[in-house]
């Protein structure tokens, strides 16, 4: 099974069309029917490692400000309990607690899968991104996760590379400001050449104003780690920017990209 990072941008990509949502659908479409989806969402970033374990996930619309339409969108795709097990004890030493009762699907997952899976099917699992720990720990995470594509696992990061919404500019609803292409274009770099070596780009000049906080960019370097892992290198699956401080790009491992 190959492995993606989408970059979801705006929660009303989960309504839209548009060329990225055209991305995540012809890249759903490109796969065989997964056994089980993981998504490592931007939208969980939390205290602790965990995995939903319930058999029917809640849909979470963890937002503000946004149409009653998006407020009412549904995504009833099932849970995996024996899928999370599985993540807890592949992840081993690591500690990931079985959540049965706390988080769900996120508009980080379901915005995308609403497009690569519109049929809400396949059984889904999230993975929270534990807050305290450094960008190391999260890349051996993902190393770890890695023979889950053997499973039959769908793994996708879902966040945004660029990711400042202090910087949002509404007259720039698809152009990038200058250090933000920077960011992107050393991100894809270090993706395309020596994804095990993602931790450097903390050190990007630019980093300060593209990853002001880690949680968009944490989903990456779980694709990055698995990318390092097999010794596969990503492929861009769809690139652009939205208003000035987002960027759109999307990464695929494993699969040549749909035409
Ligand atoms: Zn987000």
């Amino acid at each position: 099974m190959p492995v993606a990072f989408l970059g979801h941008g705006s929660p009303m990509n989960a309504l839209e069309h548009n060329r990225y949502t055209d991305a995540w659908r012809s890249f759903g479409a490109s796969l065989g029917r997964p056994r089980a989806i993981l998504v490592i969402s931007a939208h969980w970033y939390t205290n602790a490692t965990a995995v939903t374990a319930m058999a029917r996930p809640r849909v979470i619309h963890d937002f503000y400000g946004f149409p009653d339409k998006l407020f009412a969108f549904d995504y009833p795709a099932p849970g995996a309990p024996e899928v999370a097990a599985e993540i807890a004890e592949i992840a081993k030493p690591t500690w990931v607690g079985l959540d049965n009762d706390s988080w769900g699907l996120d508009h980080g997952t379901w915005s995308v899968l609403a497009h690569a899976f519109p049929d809400a099917d396949v059984p889904v699992v999230q993975l929270s991104i534990n807050a305290n720990e450094p960008v190391d720990y999260h890349l051996e995470l993902g190393r770890r996760l890695a023979p889950l594509r053997e499973q039959g696992v769908l793994v996708i990061g879902s966040g945004n590379v660029v990711h400042n919404l202090r910087g949002i500019d509404w007259s720039r609803p698809e152009a990038g400001f200058d250090w933000a292409e920077r960011f992107d274009d050393a991100t894809r770099l270090v993706m395309q050449e020596d994804p095990g070596s993602i931790a450097r780009l903390i050190e990007h000049r630019d980093a300060p104003r593209a990853v002001p906080t880690p949680d968009h960019f944490l989903p990456l370097v779980y694709i990055a780690g698995i990318a390092a892992g097999a010794a596969e290198l990503p492929e861009v699956l769809v690139d652009g920017y939205a208003f000035g401080s987002l960027s759109m790009t999307s990464y695929m491992v494993g699969a040549p990209p749909p035409a």
